[in-house]
């Protein structure tokens, strides 16, 4: 056992008032990751709190435990005080603060004299943990907390629920073990997940085919205006709020959807822009092989991510937004072929 490990172990002997805080949109890793996290806990006599900074999609509602999650943007007081009355706080699927937004950024750096504990699987780590667990080979933050448990010597205290939360956060992560993150490695853990009790098919079920007509519709419509560039091997979309609008949009709604873009046999390369509420956008990149979606979503959109997906965000318009990266994809592309990115 590494001496990290023992150190922790030996923390938690006793019990404590403890904090986890998943990331901002918290998708189905840090929601599973943090529930399973909580549950363990709980079970090993520990007062436990699970924080998200906004609410939990309607599509992951279903996973147990959601109910018990508090969210910062509903409560920021009550979740101020649990933070400042916690003695250890973990902070699971993201390696920077200021992943949970500004204001309980604020919060959580004004915590400076408790002990913080790191969970996941991103590149580049900023140093606030005492206790830092930071893997990028790993396929999600779920199989890390899967790791975790087993090193604490605790396989054999995963019930159904946890089984089906860190099933359900590896799962999404990896595509349905499609995408590349997934190793042999994530392929045994799900196995074992599955053993106590994670019902494959059902989740996926849950997860996959849960579409309303609206999202349907949208989907559909996305698609249709979906544009292929040849040269650079880029599919893009566009989704307006107008657009959204129009199809009743929740939020959730176009999880996946970029995925779409790497569907076609010619595309290395596929990219989403979201036009939010306010008029800034999200953008979704999504990559094969070896372009660094990543690097792109860091040199032009404000954000980064894991070699073949990231996420970035700008405060231009939506037009804009696209004229920019029509405009950089040439030059980021020749970097590439390069070598030079
Ligand atoms: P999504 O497109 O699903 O929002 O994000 C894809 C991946 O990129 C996720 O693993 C997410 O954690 C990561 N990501 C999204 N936005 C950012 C960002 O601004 N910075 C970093 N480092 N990663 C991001
Ligand atoms: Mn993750």
């Amino acid at each position: 056992m590494t001496e990290k490990i023992n150190q922790l172990k030996k923390l938690l002997e006793q019990p404590k008032q403890i904090s986890i805080v998943i990331h901002r949109n918290p998708d189905g890793d840090a929601i599973g990751s943090g529930l399973a996290l909580r549950k363990f806990l709980i079970n090993k006599g520990h007062r436990v709190d699970l924080i998200s900074p906004n609410p939990v999609p309607d599509y992951l509602r279903w996973m147990p435990g959601t109910k018990d999650i508090i969210v910062y943007d509903d409560e920021p007081e009550k979740v101020s005080e649990i933070l400042n009355n916690s003695e250890l706080i973990f902070t699971l699927d993201f390696n920077d603060l200021s992943r949970v937004g500004t204001l309980l950024e604020e919060v959580l750096k004004k915590l400076d004299d408790k002990t913080f504990v790191m969970i996941d699987h991103h590149l580049n780590p900023k140093d606030y943990a005492k206790f830092t667990f930071s893997d990028d080979k790993k396929s999600s933050t779920s199989e890390m907390v899967y790791d975790f448990i087993t090193e604490l010597g605790s396989k054999n205290d995963i019930d159904k629920d946890m089984a089906t939360n860190l099933f359900t956060g590896i799962m999404t992560d990896t595509g349905s073990f499609k995408f590349p993150n997934t190793t042999s490695h994530t392929m045994r853990v799900a196995g074992e997940l599955m053993d106590k009790g994670a019902e494959n098919n059902k989740i996926q079920v849950k997860i996959y085919d849960s579409f309303s007509r609206n999202k349907m519709k949208l989907l559909g419509k996305t698609i249709n205006k979906m544009i292929f560039i040849p040269e650079y091997k880029t599919a893009y979309m566009v989704l307006t709020k107008n657009n959204l609008k129009k199809y009743k949009y929740r939020k959730g709604d176009t999880e996946g959807f970029v995925n779409y873009g790497l569907a076609l046999k010619a595309a290395n390369f596929a990219v989403l822009f979201l036009e939010n509420e306010d008029g800034t956008v999200r953008i979704s990149f999504r990559s094969k092989g070896d372009f660094p979606a990543n690097e792109f979503a860091k040199r032009y959109f404000n954000g980064g991510g894991h070699l073949n997906a990231a996420g970035g965000r700008t405060n231009e318009n939506i037009e804009t937004a696209v004229e920019k990266f029509l405009e950089k994809l040439p030059e980021f592309y020749k970097d590439y072929t390069n070598n030079n990115v």
